[in-house]
């Protein structure tokens, strides 16, 4: 018996239950894992130990990987100890003689897959909450507790590279697909499931000698690696760290193998990149917690909500909130929009059900939750609205004096608007909802994009604030309270550099060029394809709102208003300022359209890296604006939202991390040196002038 674990033992089964008291989380740490190994140790010496079975008494997590505070702030010396010690702990798990069996229920994550990797079965469950994955790249190491030596062994090495190198996170069945685990089944389930596999002994494992042989390996580690570059662009040294252990894994013996683990982490754990992402994982685990209002203030529950507009957005929102469950009613004036909307809503949940998110008879059971309507109906029940129909100020207004009508006084008033002010709607003295309206920004597509900005104004309550904190947490997503101002705080940043983009682009610079400087900058798609993908009518009305309040450093391009005059909205038109072919069904971009409505020579190439911080510098600069007045609350509010929002390179850190690493003189240096050519919109901010040089 444990503080840490408890442990019962009958009928010659020990049972492990994982449950770490005053915490929602079980994590291994250093006495963790040693009080684990006086178990373990105690299982060997039981003779009439026949099986041993861990579990977890938490409601979502099985083990979530290791304590990242070591981690971070281990001395050279402990770190290899804390290696050794995880090492060691699962090698005995992996050498007792009696079964061992890993029941997964929720995250089963770094640690805790290595862990249940040392087992000779795993079984999972089927609920949401199960994930299962060696995430360790994307915080810039790699698994070192025999995870990236087990794995290839297990399920082959193409799909351990596709799994270690992605950082991938599997729910149960796509676990099981990849023979990751050998059963899955409902929680109150898995105990059956364990019984199965216990009578059926030790297993007997392919040795996937195909794939997992010297010559295969080296060219299967060519191909993935040829990928892996394709996609981080040398950016992530733990990727190409990876790759090699992982890859020489599947020859040789796992000692070997598991001292190359170590020795890639002793190097990659001190890293730059390795400290960004830590601090992006801390960034994230800060927003999952987060309190707004300085005093203990209780959320309400939301349980049902309406959501007005059932276009784009708005079946986007409706179909996350029914896939968690939550009954929601889908309103659009145009009764071909609402059928429009309700198949969207459809092909989303087939997708999911193509990903294994969902099982055929839950997608369709979940996708009941959504109550069409084109008609006026009874709104006394709903707690939240989310209006997101068209981009106008005055619609808007005339949905919420009307929803102020029919819905209880109590009721949440959101608007999904990208660049409207929220507090024009929230004052009007028609809507008197001051203290209950707010913004609630949603990305597109709702189902890859994780951030939500919290808007607020003057007015807004702070029980209104954590409500809306509590729901966008219950929904899956990550939270930004952010001020009320046009743009609010990701689109007010991307938009500078999505405009300076398209005005090189303007002056004659080629397109393509534009666009590979900033994926080797880390940024995951090109500013003028974003620009095509968002829509050029969309982004520039956008940039027009803007343009209106923040004056001509948000001035459109004379290209791009030439293309949305001409009919190139971009993707959905199939030209833009690239052509959008579907060939084969792949798309094939190229600029040949662009070029004859545009006109000019390529000028003289630039170089990638000054085109690249060129455009960054535009988004730092914004950033601080931001910052001054309060459209951000804190420098590390910034870099969050800017890395789940618009997915900024995350190792660099977000926007001001990565001005803090160019050091503030400098960056103040060369926007002054860029304004004296270029203009306003380089002019560095007050902000940026006070930092100390
Ligand atoms: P959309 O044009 O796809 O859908 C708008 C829907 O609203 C249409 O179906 C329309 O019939 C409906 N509508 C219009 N007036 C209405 C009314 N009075 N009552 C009920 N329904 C009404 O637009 P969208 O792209 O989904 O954008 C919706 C909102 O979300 C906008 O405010 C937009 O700025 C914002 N937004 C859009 C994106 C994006 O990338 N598309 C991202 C974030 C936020």
């Amino acid at each position: 018996m444990s503080s840490l674990f408890t442990s019962t033992f009958s009928d010659g089964r020990f049972t492990i239950t994982f449950d770490r008291p005053d915490s929602a989380a079980n994590i291994f740490d250093p006495a963790t894992l040693q009080a684990l190994e006086e178990l373990v140790d105690s299982v060997t010496r039981l003779p009439s130990a026949k099986s041993l079975v861990f579990r977890t008494a938490k409601d979502s997590i099985f083990v979530a990987g290791a304590d990242l505070n070591v981690l971070e702030n281990a001395s050279p010396e402990d770190l290899e100890m804390f290696l050794i010690q995880g090492q060691r702990v699962f090698q005995k798990i992996a050498g007792l003689s009696c079964i061992t069996v890993a029941e997964i229920h929720g995250a089963c994550l770094g640690g805790g897959c290595e862990l249940a990797l040392a087992c000779d079965w795993r079984v999972a469950s089927d609920d949401r909450s199960t994930k299962i994955g060696l995430p360790e790249t994307q915080l810039g190491i790699l698994p070192a507790w025999g995870g990236s030596s087990r794995l290839p062994r297990l399920i082959g090495l193409p799909a351990a590279l596709d799994l270690i190198l992605g950082g991938k996170q599997l729910a149960g069945r796509q676990a099981k697909k990849l023979g990751l685990v050998d059963g899955v089944a409902a929680r109150e389930r898995l105990g059956t499931l364990t019984d199965q596999l216990l009578a059926k002994g030790k297993p007997k494992r392919p040795s996937h000698w195909l794939t997992n042989n010297p010559l295969s390996a080296l060219v299967i580690r060519r191909v993935a690696g040829g990928k892996a570059q394709a996609r981080s662009r040398g950016n992530y040294p733990a990727i190409d760290a990876a790759l090699q252990v992982v890859s020489q894994a599947v020859s040789g013996s796992l000692t070997d193998s598991m001292t190359r683990e170590r020795a890639a982490v002793r190097i990659l754990a001190t890293s730059p990149e390795a400290r960004q992402l830590l601090r992006v994982f801390h960034l994230q685990e800060r927003a999952r917690k987060f309190h707004f209002s300085p005093d203990p203030v209780t959320p309400n529950t939301v349980s049902r909500v309406a959501v007005i507009g059932a276009g784009v957005m708005g079946s986007g929102i409706a179909q996350w909130l029914a896939a968690r469950k939550i009954p929601v009613l889908l309103r659009d004036i145009d009764p071909a929009r609402v059928g429009a909307g309700l198949r969207s809503v459809k092909q989303l949940f087939s997708d999911a059900v193509k990903h294994r998110v969902f099982t055929e008879t839950e997608a369709h059971r979940l996708s009941g939750n959504v109550i069409p309507s084109a008609t006026v109906v009874p709104m006394q029940s709903i707690d939240l609205v989310i209006e997101a129909a068209v981009e106008d100020l005055e619609i808007k207004r005339k949905i919420f004096r009307d929803l102020a009508g029919r819905t209880r006084a109590d009721t949440i008033l959101a608007t999904n608007t990208s660049a409207l002010p929220v507090s024009q709607l929230a004052e009007d003295s028609e809507i008197g909802r001051r203290d209950r309206l707010i913004g609630l920004h949603f990305f597109n597509p709702v189902a890859r994009m994780q951030l939500v900005e919290i808007v607020t104004t003057p007015h807004t309550s702070p029980e209104v604030v954590e409500t809306a904190l509590a729901f966008v947490r219950k929904l899956g997503k990550l939270p930004v309270v952010v001020g009320d101002r046009p743009g609010f705080l990701v689109n007010r940043i991307l938009m500078p550099y999505l405009i300076e983009a398209g005005r090189l682009f303007d002056a004659g610079w080629d397109a393509k060029l534009i666009d590979e400087a900033m994926l080797d900058f880390g940024m995951p798609m090109g500013p003028l394809r974003l620009l095509d993908e968002v829509g050029l009518d969309v982004a520039l009305h956008v940039a027009h709102t803007m343009q209106g309040a923040f004056g001509d450093r948000f001035a459109i391009p004379q290209i791009l208003d030439r293309l949305v005059q001409n009919g190139f909205f971009g993707r959905k038109t199939g030209e833009g300022i690239f052509e959008h072919k579907k060939s084969k069904g792949k798309t094939v971009s190229d600029n040949a359209l662009v070029r004859r409505a545009h006109g000019t020579a390529p000028a003289n190439l630039p170089e990638k890296t000054a085109v690249a911080e060129r455009l960054a510098l535009l988004m730092v600069n914004e950033a601080t604006r931001c910052l001054e007045e309060g459209v951000a609350h804190s420098e590390d509010d910034v870099d969050f939202a800017m890395i789940f929002g618009t997915g900024f390179a995350p190792f660099r850190g977000g926007p001001i991390a990565w001005a803090k690493a160019l050091g503030w003189p400098v960056v103040r240096e060369k926007l002054e040196a860029l304004a004296a050519r270029e203009g306003e919109a380089f002019t560095p901010s007050d902000w940026i002038r006070s930092q100390p040089g």
